[in-house]
């Protein structure tokens, strides 16, 4: 499976970055708390291919609950273009909603029940090991 640098940014293009991603991929929609609001489309990578380009001082910092998901989000405009999700601590959930798709070649979108948590959380481990 081919793998490219893709693009992402918040909305007012303060936070920009990069990540190295599988060109097929498969996007989670997930129906936990947080991501039921915001409408969150994840796209998990090793915290290795992912690199932040600018916006640094330009994000804040929430944690709920356990405290393990660090959800960043831009000051100016409020986009969280990524965070690391407590499921893939080691990683990087990317926001697809702040991507170019153009930059992909095939996206499936697949349901994730984050309402219950516990149960389904595993089947995302694998997604920030590096190939
Ligand atoms: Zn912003």
């Amino acid at each position: 499976m081919t793998q490219t640098d893709k693009k992402g940014r918040c909305h007012c293009g303060a936070v920009t970055w990069k990540a190295l991603t599988d060109d097929v991929v498969t996007i989670h929609e997930c129906n936990c708390s947080i991501c039921q609001m915001v409408g969150f489309q994840h796209l998990i990578v090793p915290s290795v291919d992912f690199s932040l380009l600018s916006g640094k001082e330009n994000l804040s910092l929430y944690t709920f609950n356990t405290g393990i998901a660090k959800h960043y989000f831009c000051t100016t405009c409020g986009v969280k273009s990524f965070y690391i999700p407590r499921s893939n601590p080691d990683g990087i959930s990317l926001n697809l909603r702040c991507m170019d798709t153009d930059q992909f070649e095939k996206i499936t979108y697949e349901p994730l029940d984050g309402q219950n948590w516990e149960e389904n959380a595993g089947k995302l481990a694998h997604l920030s090991e590096k190939k």
